[in-house]
């Protein structure tokens, strides 16, 4: 077995952030981290707790009431997200070695992410600078304006799947509105939010603007939920964790965006061009460890190509190159913790009573230790199998044949969530009338998940609830008061007179 690669200056321990300093809990607890190779603790981070959290959110609210943050000209912080943008990309090997290291990502997908996190700055500079609301004019009587301002402070609350790219994707929406932030990142794997402190300190993000949060789902993430202070939570993570926050956010009546699991299908017509789709949805299931929100887990091909496509899907999936997340050659690299691992072992072993294992199944050989998994093959998946109807979250596919397009609907929307879809298919109309019908919140017609910043994200029914992207982002981060202004006097009945 190869020699584990350790970046180099690695931290023993992580501290919270607040108010520019790094600082160490209140209490003092402290949290072990893994990595997913040698599943040894590596470091040491602080524990964020009820105590943390006020602390953190005394300074972000203080910070937005006094500024200069939530007053700047749009142009103003737009300067600042750029220079953020660009100091993201100088840290893009030093980003990927450490998110390879800490999530077993492999590294060749690794460093994609630093340029997708810098994206996420530009297009919400750009965003706020263009930003125009609504005059309405009521001739002679009324002219009504928006007086768009921002909300206050915003709790940010991650997962561990590509941690801080989707840090990003919450940060640059709410910084470029104005807001001021407590980020609680996954405790699975807080060690690239480490980076982010020096980042906007250089860029000149003020002071209380950024607070970093580390800790429990259970506790920090959940004090922050509480907080009444906390105005809105941007939150991505599984639909159970979604649930309980909206109830728990119920008593101080937040804001809520929520970005949550999927099952989503990938619907292979017998007109598809097959190559691609082969490409494509193979690509879809196992890149980023399967560890992927919009993965298409389960593919649904038409019966006429159903053998062909399962033949050569299959023999694909048994030479993907699973092995060391720092080595280029790696496509899948380790599950990011042994809690996981164990996660998505038992439902291959669920798989293998529900259905017919066609490829993986278990432990690639040669790599005794460590969270790696085969990438596994299910096929002729009936659709009440837990395997088709749950997320494993793991590299691991359900593929299931269909006849008639009425039939292939019915099995594309027959779970409970709702987050992307996948539909190949040569035949225009049928792309387009078959696409609309998914419950999803986003389809693809023949690609698989690439997205323009622009366009909504989200899902439906135990997808999410709330769509960000483009300027839906910046009206969650943002109250639009409604300004009405007389131009004669008003009709008043004079009560009294
Ligand atoms: P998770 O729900 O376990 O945790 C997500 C975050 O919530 C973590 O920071 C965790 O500490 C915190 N948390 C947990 N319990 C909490 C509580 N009671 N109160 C407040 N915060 C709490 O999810 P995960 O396992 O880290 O991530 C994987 C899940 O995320 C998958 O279901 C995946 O589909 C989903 N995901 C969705 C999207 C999307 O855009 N829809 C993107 C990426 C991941």
């Amino acid at each position: 077995m190869s020699i584990q690669h350790v970046p180099e200056n690695l931290p023993k321990r992580i501290q919270h952030f607040i108010g520019g300093e790094f600082v160490d809990s209140v209490e003092g607890g402290t949290f072990g981290v893994l990595d997913p190779v040698s599943n040894e603790t590596y470091l040491e981070a602080s524990a964020g707790k009820q105590a943390d959290i006020d602390r953190a959110v005394a300074v972000a609210r203080q910070a937005f009431e006094e500024g200069p943050w939530p007053g700047m000209l749009p142009r103003e912080r737009a300067r600042v997200l750029y220079r953020i943008a660009d100091i993201v990309e100088t840290r893009n090997e030093r980003l990927a070695e450490l998110e390879t290291f800490d999530t077993g990502l492999p590294i060749t997908q690794a460093l994609g992410q630093a340029k997708r996190a810098a994206e996420n700055f530009r297009f919400f500079a750009d965003l706020i600078v263009a930003q125009a609301d609504d005059t309405y004019k009521v001739p002679g009587k009324q002219v009504n304006y928006v007086n768009r301002k921002p909300k206050g402070v915003a709790g940010l609350i991650t997962p561990w799947n590509t941690p801080f790219m989707l840090e990003s994707w919450k940060l640059a929406p709410a910084l470029a509105s104005g807001c001021t932030v407590v980020l609680k990142p996954a405790e699975f794997t807080p060690l690239s939010a480490g980076l982010w402190p020096e980042i906007f300190r250089e860029a000149g993000v003020p002071d209380g603007v950024f607070n970093l949060v580390n800790g429990f789902g259970e506790e920090a993430g959940d004090a922050l939920v509480k907080h009444e202070d906390v105005r809105l939570i941007s939150f991505t993570g599984e639909s159970a964790t979604g649930s309980l926050i909206f109830a728990n956010a119920a008593p101080t009546l937040k804001g809520l965006s929520m970005e949550l699991g999927g099952k989503s299908p990938a619907v292979v017509f017998a007109d598809a061009d097959l190559d691609a789709a082969i490409d494509s949805t193979v690509f879809g299931v196992f890149s980023l460890n399967g560890e992927r929100c919009t993965a298409g887990s389960r593919i649904l091909v038409e019966r006429s190509v159903y053998d062909e496509f399962v033949r050569r899907y299959s023999e694909r999936a048994k030479n993907i190159k699973v092995g060391d997340p720092h080595d280029p050659a790696t496509e899948v690299g380790a599950l990011v913790h042994p809690e996981h691992y164990a996660k998505v072992t038992e439902y291959i072993e669920i798989g293998k009573t529900e259905a017919t294992l066609a490829a993986g199944g278990g432990r690639p050989e040669g790599l005794e230790t460590g969270n790696y998994v085969q990438p596994t093959v299910f096929v002729d998946v009936p659709p009440t199998a837990r395997i088709f109807q749950e997320e494993i979250f793991g590299p691991v596919v359900a593929i299931t044949p269909f006849d008639t397009d009425e039939e292939a609907l019915r099995l594309a929307n027959d779970v409970k969530y709702g987050l992307a879809a996948y539909v190949w298919t040569s035949n225009l109309e049928r792309a387009h009338n078959f696409g609309q019908r998914i419950d999803a919140g986003m389809v693809w017609l023949n690609s698989h998940n690439v997205r323009d910043l622009r366009t909504p994200f989200g899902g439906v029914k135990a997808s999410g609830l709330g769509h960000e992207g483009g300027y839906r982002s910046l009206d969650f981060y943002s109250d639009q008061q409604a300004m009405h202004i007389s131009l004669a006097p008003a009709h008043t009945p004079k009560f009294g007179a």
